[in-house]
């Protein structure tokens, strides 16, 4: 179903690139040589160009006007000032960037180098990322950071100098060593800091990174024994909400936290399903079916494609893109757990309206139960988290899954 959100498109580039693997990361990214960084950006432009017939061949609505741009990692800060330069020349001639776009980029504390920040500065960049994760400079070291507190304070004050005043810090509740008086201190350096946006994530533990599997398999190296335990995490994340509120950093989403008027607009197409491309490695689209696949288009079905994540594969443009076509069935069960990320909840209506009321009653039989055991509330018309149901949001996201029958009926395929 078509609405005028969805006349302008997002754009997420992933640039896999950094200058040391941390040890919780489980993302598809590495360290490679600088040889590589300009053969990426090459295959990412010839993408931009051919992203058009894409949308033809494929049968989605792509539409031409940009009002968000997302430049994630990997740490995109690690491209030469030349290499940026023809990216956002390239995605600036196939879209046409409304005036007010938010333009966020990716960057690692200490790894914004003078002329790459007048490059960033240059293509219009007007929003920054700084993937801190914490403020103490021996947890930071342990998990692979390269910074310390004082090249995040430098890299703040240059960026303001610079004019990008719409700034992010990451933090993480759970790095190994963390203890609750040390997460303290971290927030209230993030709290002193005054940028206008957090997002504090706890640490996930799966095979995929080096510290996860230390801490499924055993072992020293990566200081598994030293990781917080769930409640503590849990404690600690509880500990973030109450204090950033407390500095008017209210949260508005699961992990992310703001000033009135700084949400990230490009992280809020995800949650409330806005149309968005996403070019470069493991990235991934959601796009509506184009009038010309009439069929599609008036049933409201809607495209996800994901890129692959194996960067040898991506230089030479042999892999195809896995795509699938989403039943509103089963854009009704994303519109719960995504919109429910958001503390603005879910509007029963909105859904009743978009769906219809015999698909949304089921999800209402949920509601009603999850309200009963105090991870839900269902006031006003709207449907919210509570502070535990976001503390157990996996367990509740999973109860919506599986409601309609035909819901997981999608038809896909892949692209080239
Ligand atoms: S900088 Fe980010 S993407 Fe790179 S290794 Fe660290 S967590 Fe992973």
């Amino acid at each position: 179903m078509m609405d005028n959100r969805d006349n302008a498109l997002g754009l997420y580039v992933s640039i896999p690139f950094c200058r040391s693997k941390c040890t919780y990361c489980n993302f598809a990214s590495g360290v490679y040589p600088a040889s590589e960084h300009a053969r990426y950006v090459d295959r990412l432009i010839q993408d931009l160009a051919a992203a058009g017939e894409w949308a033809i061949k494929t049968g989605v609505a792509l539409p031409r006007k940009v009002d968000t741009v997302y430049l994630g990692g990997g740490t995109p800060s690690l491209l030469a000032p030349d290499l940026l330069a023809r990216l956002f020349g390239a995605m600036r001639s196939q879209f046409d960037f409304d005036p007010d776009a938010e333009i966020t980029v990716e960057c690692a504390p200490g790894q914004l180098a003078g002329g790459t920040l007048a490059a960033l500065v240059a293509a219009g960049v007007n929003r920054v990322s700084l993937g801190v994760q914490s403020f103490i400079d021996n947890e930071a070291h342990s998990s692979g950071r390269l910074h310390n507190r004082a090249t995040v304070a430098d890299d703040l004050r240059r960026l303001r100098a610079a004019g990008i005043a719409n700034l992010n810090v990451d933090l993480i509740a759970g790095l190994a060593g963390q203890t609750f008086a040390t997460w303290q201190e971290s927030l209230e350096m993030l709290v002193d800091s005054g940028v206008p946006h957090a997002s504090v994530y706890m640490l996930e533990v799966d095979q995929d990174s080096r510290l996860g599997r230390e801490m499924l398999t055993g072992g020293a190296r990566y200081h598994a024994g030293l990781v917080p335990t769930d409640d503590a995490i849990a404690q600690m994340y509880t500990q973030a909400i109450e204090r950033l509120a407390k500095a008017g950093l209210a949260q508005y989403e699961i992990s992310n936290f703001c000033r009135p008027g700084f949400a990230s607009r490009h992280n809020l197409r995800y949650w409330q399903r806005r149309p968005y491309l996403g070019l470069g490695l493991d990235a991934s689209s959601m796009l509506r079916a184009s009038q010309d696949e009439s069929a599609l288009a008036e049933s409201g079905y809607v495209l996800r494609s994901t890129t692959t994540d194996d960067l040898a594969a991506f230089l030479v443009g042999s892999q195809p893109a896995e795509t699938g076509w989403l039943s509103p069935a089963s854009q009704h069960e994303e519109a719960w757990f995504l919109g429910l990320r958001l503390n603005a909840g879910v509007e029963v209506a909105a859904l009743e309206r978009e769906f219809g009321r015999s698909t949304v009653a089921p999800a209402l039989r949920v509601v009603t139960r999850l309200a009963e055991t105090g991870l839900l509330t269902f006031a006003g018309g709207t449907v919210r988290l509570t502070a535990q149901g976001r503390l157990l949001s996996n367990d509740v996201f999973q109860e919506f899954l599986g409601l309609i029958p035909d819901a997981d009926f999608v038809r896909t395929g892949t692209n080239s």
